[in-house]
């Protein structure tokens, strides 16, 4: 029988089948916080764009979440990253793919926030699959 852990492996391997998951754990990994998370954002032009939770203050983050955060959440952080003023890189229609794993290892759920939510859904992010304590899911936005 499998040990728990064993277990958390075998579910990861499974995760990464998917090569954005992949990309995304690659992210996760660069976090320096206990709760890693990594993110991947395909515009509908087919540009991707990668990111990952981070100490970095931004006026966004004073806008838009309710709570005193200081860290830009990994959604947030790639976000930011495509540039509005180009019309092809527009947001509006992308998938986002969100990987969280932290430093012990395990796999974790990484829904996002009520803030990234909202800004997710603001920008127009249609899709954003997430991973779970078992594998992952997606979400409709
Ligand atoms: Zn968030």
């Amino acid at each position: 029988m499998l040990d728990k852990f064993e277990e958390n492996r075998y579910i990861i391997d499974s995760v990464l089948e998917n090569k954005w998951f992949r990309l995304a754990r690659n992210e996760c990994l660069k976090s320096i916080h206990n709760t890693r998370f990594g993110t991947v954002l395909i515009l509908k032009n087919g540009k991707v764009f990668t990111g990952f939770n981070k100490d970095k203050s931004h006026p966004m983050i004073k806008k838009h979440y309710d709570y005193f955060a200081q860290s830009i959440h990994a959604e947030l952080d790639v976000m930011l990253k495509v540039n509005p003023y180009r019309h092809s890189d527009d947001i509006y229609g992308s998938k986002m793919f969100i990987y969280r794993e932290d430093k012990l290892g395990w796999l974790k759920p990484a829904h996002p926030c009520k803030s990234c939510y909202r800004i997710m859904q603001d920008y127009g992010v249609k899709k954003c699959y997430h991973t779970t304590k078992t594998g992952y899911s997606l979400t409709y936005l």
